[in-house]
């Protein structure tokens, strides 16, 4: 590959995604890496076990909702979550900038240790690396994680197919749009919140009451519901179709979205995940989430179809159509 390092290729859109396979994918290669999958799953003799690793460099480092420990152990907390697993030890790595200052990582710890209670794991292992002034921008923090994946899991874009419901557990955009509000100082009458959450809870009943009719789970973090759902169909022999009208966003996200010209489809989240599930039992799984406090707002938005392989469309509120493309650029860099 020629070239140097943009932005974007950090986004989780499409440039990611050239470099990921273009470098790492090709010089690591292996059978389960170029899944790329949340975490990765293994067979033990303990039993199948996912493993995981997230770097964050989130700016600002503390924000309506959350802080860069949260977001940390949340992230890695998720990507076990959506691959079946449940999340047992992370490890944490920091980079600290010279200069920075200790009350506040010891705030970011004491983040990372309540998310990690609230997931019912442990971190067990890390390292500390501290660089000169100017060398970092404050702290950059990388957690990873292992877990045990449930024996009922069967996830994977695989087991997707034509008729399976397409459910999002929550509205889209909140992360993304806190992080922006904060960033520009823009003032609401109340403040739009991270939605940043550890998933498990939430999402372990799903796996463990419907097994194999959930056929794939994935949070969706950078590049919002769009990049989930044009990764799910890429290079599959079907589509997927989606209702703009039953897609949740919450009433601020969607007045910032629209004042800054953002499409909260492609917004980033952190506590939101996509399920697929078999249409018998659509209304099962989104009854399941609901249960949980983070699922309140679960809803099916859409529907694998035959026609349309590879590509994702919307039907919009005034009975449009529109196709949701893989994002290429980066709308909001450091987002996590
Ligand atoms: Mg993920």
């Amino acid at each position: 590959m020629k070239g140097n390092i943009i932005l974007a290729h950090g986004s989780g859109g499409r440039l990611t995604r050239e470099l990921v396979e273009g470098i790492f994918v090709a010089r690591f290669g292996g059978s389960e890496l170029p899944r790329l999958s949340d975490a990765a799953t293994f067979r033990t003799l303990a039993g199948r076990l996912a493993f995981t690793t997230d770097s964050f460099v989130i700016k600002p480092l503390f924000f309506p909702g959350g802080d860069i420990g949260k977001l940390a152990v949340c992230g890695t907390v998720n990507d076990l979550a959506v691959s079946g697993a449940r999340p047992e030890h992370l490890s944490c790595g920091m980079v600290i900038e010279e200069g920075f200052p200790l009350a506040d990582l010891d705030r970011i710890a004491c983040s990372m240790a309540m998310a990690a209670k609230q997931a019912g794991a442990r971190i067990v292992a890390g390292d500390t690396k501290v660089v000169e002034n100017g060398a970092a921008d404050g702290i950059f923090i990388n957690t990873a994680g292992v877990g045990r994946v449930s024996p009922k899991a069967r996830l994977g874009p695989e087991f997707a197919r034509p008729g399976d419901a397409v459910i999002i557990t929550g509205t889209v955009g909140d992360h993304g749009m806190a992080i922006t509000a904060l960033r520009k100082g823009l003032k609401f009458d109340t403040d739009i919140e991270s939605d940043c959450a550890p998933l498990n809870g939430m999402l372990a009943p799903l796996v463990e009451k419907l097994g194999g009719e959930v056929r794939f789970m994935r949070d969706a973090t950078r590049g919002g519901l769009a990049a989930v759902l044009n990764e799910l169909a890429d290079g599959r022999p079907w589509g997927i179709s989606l209702e703009e009208a039953d897609i949740p966003v919450a009433e601020q996200v969607r007045a910032i979205c629209e004042l800054l010209g953002f499409d909260p489809l492609y917004v980033a989240n952190e506590g939101k995940a996509v399920a697929v599930v078999s249409a018998r039992c659509a209304d099962k799984a989104v009854g399941i989430l609901r249960r949980s406090p983070l699922g309140r707002k679960a809803a099916v938005i859409g529907e694998i179809i035959k026609g349309g392989k590879g590509m994702v469309r919307l039907r919009t509120a005034i009975g449009g159509e529109r196709i949701i493309d893989m994002p290429v650029g980066d709308q909001l860099p450091r987002i996590c």
